[in-house]
């Protein structure tokens, strides 16, 4: 093994990743004084959370009546019933208070006449416990949502004294003998130097691993590199079955298309030129969850009523809105049509498919964002010294599915969450703690293995096969012999991670090493989505099988535990949390409204 030196940075807190929770957790802990690091592989405002759309989901009621519970029933709805009550609550509640928050930090929303927040109606989010019209929650700046909030959250880190290391890749957590988590290992991309970040509290905020499948609206950075780290360190990933695939990936390349441009007035048609969710969800329509509009999407093109030469896709028409709207509150939407599909929004239908967008699942936590590592005593250990927030973690405010523009309200709120919490259990006067030397040289060695790798197989050939065998073995609709057939082809796959070639060893800017280590993350989080959906025998959510069509809540209502070692994956199930944080007498949601029923639309 090469000889590897590195430097030691001493901090109260090391966020990893700069998101939409990276950044606020590191606001929040900055602003509360703390020494915070935040240590990121891209430039902060080149983090996914950029491509933000269509908005940030919060119950202002500046378009109309609404509510937080109004708001905690549509989520809890939407998860189909797999959330965590507390943290479902807890979210819908903090929602306004958030987004005033990001107005006063300085985010440019999009106005109503009067000068409120303007807020649009998107996919799930209704009044009156479902019962009502769909509502206008979803507050916007235009369609660039995640980027005004980034640029925001940056400049008020930076403001607070938050120190940003950028373009360095976290390589594994630091635990102790004792399994507490004493910081991270990180590669220096542009002088190849080794750092490691010793402190007492670690967040992990590196977001989702769309990256696991082909067909993606999410950036080539969205590897799971924070599950790849929790799974190496023995802890454990949670209800990964559930991948959201978003009814509207321009057809081919699959950027996304905001669910906001159907909140605007737009709608899906098939070959035959109806506008087929009519027929699926006569009240909500186009605006139904997107767990059910893909699904829709999928039948009209199974039985043969899709668009194009070769029937495999659907339309989505936007031409009869005015051109001025359009132009107003859509216009990154139009430019990527126009790019994409060579469309001109105005005159002609968008050429849609369903694509993978969002991952439920992630590294267990409860919502002050500690991570979960449950025992047979205790479902709800707390690992001490680290905290996970955004996509990767699993709040469980998403449960099986995630409504849209619910994504942006989790990373604010649970950042922000995050860093009370740590301003509790932080003590800034003790020193932090030595690193375990054991855990750094098994990194390091672990990254010299890579480097120096002189199998047979192209790391691009590998996660070519990957993708592939995700794609078509855990896609939108899924039967027991094709997910069991994934499993076992998915066993293969991993079991080439002992046969990879690196050509490139050397250190610095070393992309061909860097997306090794990034495929060795999003192993992990594939292993365990496809073993989790093997394993449920029911429809929940994004998971729909053809084999067992309903939801099963005497069974299945519980999150799936997955261990990954090696290519090996251990399943267990930890409970759902059924009680919300205040009783109704208290001003909390009727218990009645919450009870499990058919999810309709
Ligand atoms: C195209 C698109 C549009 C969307 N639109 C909406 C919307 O309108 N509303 C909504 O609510 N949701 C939306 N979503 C979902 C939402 O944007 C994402 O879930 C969210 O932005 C994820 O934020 P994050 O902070 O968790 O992670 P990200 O924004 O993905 O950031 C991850 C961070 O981690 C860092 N990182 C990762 N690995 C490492 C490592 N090994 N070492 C160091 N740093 C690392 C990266 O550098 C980056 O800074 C959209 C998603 C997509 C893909």
């Amino acid at each position: 093994m090469a000889a590897y030196e590195y430097e030691t940075h001493d901090y109260d807190v090391v966020v990893v990743g700069a998101g939409g929770a990276g950044l606020r957790a590191t606001l929040g802990m900055a602003e509360q004084g703390l020494r915070t690091a935040c240590v990121t592989k891209v430039f902060p405002t080149r983090s996914h959370t950029v491509a933000a759309q269509g908005g940030i989901a919060a119950s202002l009621g500046n378009m109309g009546p609404d509510s937080w519970q109004w708001h905690m029933f549509d989520t809890i709805k939407g998860s189909d019933w797999l959330g965590d009550m507390d943290t479902m609550e807890y979210v819908a509640r903090e929602a306004p208070k958030a987004v005033y928050e990001l107005e006063h930090y300085g985010v440019p929303f999009s106005r109503t006449e009067e000068g409120k927040i303007y807020q649009r109606p998107f996919g799930g989010h209704t009044t009156e416990y479902g019962d009502g019209v769909p509502v206008q929650r979803v507050c916007a700046a235009a369609d660039r949502t995640g980027h005004a909030m980034l640029h925001t959250l940056y400049g008020q880190s930076l403001k607070n004294n938050a120190e940003f290391y950028i373009e360095y890749f976290a390589l594994d957590l630091i635990m102790s003998e004792d399994g507490q988590c004493q910081g991270v290992l990180a590669w220096k991309l542009d002088d190849g130097t080794m750092h490691v970040f010793n402190a007492k509290m670690t967040v992990l905020a590196t977001g989702g691993y769309g990256r696991a499948y082909f067909n993606c609206t999410s950036a080539h950075t969205c590897t799971g590199d924070g599950g790849g780290m929790v799974a190496r360190a023995g802890l454990p990933l949670q209800d990964m079955e559930f991948v959201q695939f978003h009814p509207t990936g321009v057809f081919g390349p699959g950027m996304l298309i905001t669910e906001g441009a159907r909140g605007e007035g737009g709608y899906l048609s098939n070959s035959e030129g109806e506008r087929f969710m009519e027929r699926y969800a006569p009240t909500f329509k186009d605006l139904a969850s997107r767990d059910v509009v893909s699904r829709c999407m999928t039948i009209e093109i199974r039985e043969g009523r899709g668009v194009g030469p070769n029937k495999d896709h659907i339309h989505l028409n936007l031409s009869h809105l005015p051109a001025k709207m359009l132009a107003e509150r859509l216009p990154g939407i139009s430019e990527t049509a126009r790019i994409f599909s060579g469309v001109d929004v105005t005159k002609e239908p968008i050429p849609v498919l369903p694509t993978v967008h969002y991952n439920m699942g992630g590294i267990p936590t409860n919502y002050w964002g500690e991570v979960l590592n449950p025992t047979a005593d205790n479902p709800d250990a707390v690992v001490p010294g680290l905290m996970a927030a955004g996509e990767a973690a699993c709040a469980s405010l998403h449960g099986a599915n995630r409504l849209g523009a619910n994504s942006l309200i989790d990373l604010v709120v649970l950042g922000r969450a995050a860093s009370i919490r740590a301003g509790e259990v932080v003590d800034r006067k003790a020193p932090v703690s030595q690193p375990s030397q054991t855990a750094i040289e098994a990194s390091l060695a672990r990254f010299d293995a890579a480097r120096f790798a002189k199998g047979a197989v192209p790391t691009a050939e590998l996660r070519l096969e990957m993708q592939r065998t995700m794609q078509n073995n855990a896609a939108v609709f899924r039967t027991d012999k094709v997910l069991a057939e994934g499993v076992a082809l998915m066993d293969g796959v991993a079991a080439k991670m002992d046969d990879l070639k690196v050509t490139d060893h050397s250190m610095i800017w070393n992309s061909d090493l860097m997306e090794t280590l990034e495929l060795a993350n999003l192993m992990p989080n594939a292993l365990a989505t496809i073993t989790g959906a093997e394993a449920r025998k029911e429809s929940r959510g994004a998971h729909a099988s053809e084999d067992h069509p309903e939801r099963d809540d005497k069974t299945w209502r519980k999150h799936t535990i997955a261990r990954v070692k090696g290519k090996s994956v251990t399943l267990s199930y930890r409970p759902v949390h059924t009680e919300p944080l205040t009783s109704l007498k208290d001003g909390g949601i009727d218990p009645k409204k919450i009870q499990p029923k058919k999810r309709v639309y």
